[in-house]
């Protein structure tokens, strides 16, 4: 590679090359100069100030007994504790374990189980929080014996030591990233600086042509890929100035995204689909007032399946405020690829296939038909072998890495699937991990050959990526494999259903005749709690949706107020874990008991 460098020389040589550029953060009360917001400063930091700062905080974790490949758990909110503490502990070659922080309420117990897991699993001898949180966490320390210590950031923040310089490689790990937890309990992926550093070069270059002028503006946690890579580090290595706001700020008022963007004339800008969804829902037209989105040049989309209903109706909603469709970069990636797998090209925006549905369900096979003008999701044909699939392309494998698509069954074929052929997505390439942390069981299963199995299913259609699903989530009925997507995506159309909180899974149990049948389940939260009573009638009109939509009878549809569903600390769906609580009868004794173990801040 090119200029590979390790995070670290990054950090010095913007100090040096770009002493005017930096990051800023917008406080919690609002984006300033916006209508209502009195404060009117950004906290700031030149990425000179950042150098210095990140040494000091390098220096104090070095105090605290942590040497070189340590690891130390970062549970700290998306701020500049959060950037410093990072760069602190990279330059000082500690091992940061970027751990979530509480998001307000929630189910504590689920919380400090989560948090534990990892702590054990990376092995952290300490652990850096806000004093606030640190007093919720004494049971993990107690469980956790190699946690030596849990230390305040406060007393991070106020430390005057000095950094021990430590000579770091690309081949050293630069920080272990878990994974969402979608499928299953988070793994800890090692990452090299190697492995970052091709990653970038790729993003940065090859996908999103970075250039002079960009700026990067993100509400992205800061504890996973997108926006830890994406916006903390991507920047950094290319000298970007980038804006932060919390995601908190942004769930709350969705507008401080766009006022953030016009503000500071953002051009790079992520978020997974259901962020645009919430845009929409949420964002009034007089909020728009001042809005100009026309900077704009790169719209990413990734994380999550992309729906192309959501992304064409953004497109139009945000038109007149300047929002050019041509700025959509729909993008596949996965923690264990650093980042970023593949991208769309720049300027094509949103590029779509429709698909035969029965073809794909039964055979595997993406048939492309032509369905000018687009059937929309509201007009479904009654008759379901018309019934169309439409599905996003992410664009091609990134230079020097593959992306093939292979028999999942099959680990130790060289064969990979003709084009159009479903199948498991394989990568290679110097972005991809060499392993988990301490788990070679783990590592061994995740890879076939010289192939990372991502565990997705999908094909290649004239050299592009299209994603269909995750293995694990399939459901088989009468032999064909659907997709549990496509039936949350009809039912999350039922009046009454609460948006993106829809989720649909197979479930063998309970046994009985039917015992060697998969059922198809769909569990959704309701808009209102107190709409409760309506559960039965919105069940049915969701099981009519899906048939009417897919052709398939729904087993068993599940109403429970909002807040119940399990998603992970990024608002993924976790399908396997609703099955799991369903099958117990948990998840019938949550709609009870929601309330309870709340944490309170
Ligand atoms: P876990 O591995 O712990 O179950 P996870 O797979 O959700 O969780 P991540 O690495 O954060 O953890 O997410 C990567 C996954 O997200 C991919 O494997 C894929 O399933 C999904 N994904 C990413 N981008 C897209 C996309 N553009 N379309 C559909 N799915 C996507
Ligand atoms: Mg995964």
């Amino acid at each position: 590679m090119a200029n590979a460098r390790t995070i670290a020389q990054a950090i010095e040589d913007a100090a040096k090359t770009a002493p005017t550029r930096g990051m800023r953060f917008v406080p919690e009360s609002g984006v300033p100069g916006t209508r209502g917001v009195t404060e009117t400063s950004e906290a700031s930091f030149s990425f000179t100030a950042i150098e210095r700062a990140s040494a000091r905080y390098g220096g104090a974790l070095q105090a605290l007994g942590l040497r070189k490949g340590d690891r130390v758990g970062l549970i700290l909110p998306a701020n500049e504790d959060f950037v410093l503490c990072f760069f602190g502990a990279i330059a000082a070659g500690i091992i940061p374990v970027p751990i979530y922080p509480p998001l307000g309420p929630g189910q504590l117990q689920t919380y400090l189980d989560n948090t534990r897991h990892v702590v054990e699993k990376s092995g952290a001898r300490a652990l850096v929080t806000p004093a606030k949180i640190k007093r919720l966490l004494g049971t993990v320390q107690s469980a956790c014996p190699a946690l030596e210590q849990v230390v305040a950031v406060e007393a991070i923040r106020e430390s005057m030591e000095a950094l021990r310089p430590e000579k770091i490689t690309l081949d050293d790990i630069a920080f272990l990233q878990f994974t969402s937890g979608s499928t299953s309990r988070p793994k800890g992926v090692s990452l090299t600086h190697a492995n970052i550093a091709s990653n970038l070069e790729v993003i940065m270059e090859n996908g999103l042509g970075v250039r002079e002028g960009d700026v990067g503006v993100s509400w992205l946690p800061l504890y996973h890929d997108m926006g830890l890579i994406g916006f903390v580090i991507a920047p950094l290595y290319y000298r970007v100035p980038s804006i932060f706001l919390s995601p908190l700020l942004f769930l709350k008022r969705p507008v401080t995204w766009f006022q953030t963007i016009t503000r500071h004339k953002g051009t790079i800008s992520y978020a997974p689909n259901f962020a645009y969804a919430l845009c929409m829902k949420r964002i009034r037209e007089k909020d728009l007032e001042g809005i100009d989105l026309s900077t704009w040049r790169v719209a990413g989309c990734g994380a999550e399946p992309i729906r192309p209903e959501t992304l064409e109706s953004f497109a139009s909603t945000y038109a007149g405020v300047g929002f050019r469709k041509s700025a959509f970069v729909p993008s596949y990636g996965m923690a264990e690829s650093s980042l970023g797998i593949a991208f769309s090209p720049l300027e094509q925006g949103m590029k779509t296939l429709s698909l035969d549905g029965p073809t794909l369900w039964s055979e595997g096979i993406a048939k492309p038909i032509d369905d000018t003008p687009p059937k929309s999701s509201a007009d479904p044909s009654p008759d379901s072998s018309d019934t169309v699939v439409r599905l996003v392309s992410c664009g091609r494998a990134f230079p020097a890495h593959q992306i093939r698509i292979f028999d999942p069954d099959d680990l130790t074929s060289e064969h990979p699937f003709e084009e159009r052929k479903v199948g498991e997505i394989r990568i290679s390439g110097p972005s991809v991990m060499h392993g988990y942390w301490d788990d070679v069981d783990r590592t061994r299963e995740s890879f076939a050959g010289p192939f990372l199995r991502t565990g997705d299913l999908g094909f290649l259609h004239d050299g592009d990526i299209y994603i269909c699903g995750r293995i694990k989530e399939v459901i088989i009925v009468n032999g064909r494999n659907y997709y549990p997507q496509d039936m949350e995506w009809e039912a999350s159309h039922v009046p009454g259903v609460r948006k993106g909180s829809v989720i649909a899974f197979g479930s063998r149990h309970p046994s009985g005749i039917e015992a060697d049948r998969e059922r198809v389940v769909i569990a959704f939260e309701m808009q209102d709690a107190q709409d409760m009573p309506m559960g039965q009638k919105v069940s049915k009109e969701i099981r009519k949706a899906v048939q009417e939509g897919i052709g398939l009878t729904v087993d068993d549809v599940v109403a429970l107020p909002p807040g119940t569903l399990p998603k992970t600390s990024s608002g993924k769906l976790q399908r396997g874990k609703t099955r799991s609580l369903y099958e117990s009868g948990e998840l019938l004794d949550r709609v009870k008991s929601r309330d309870a173990g709340r944490i309170e801040l």
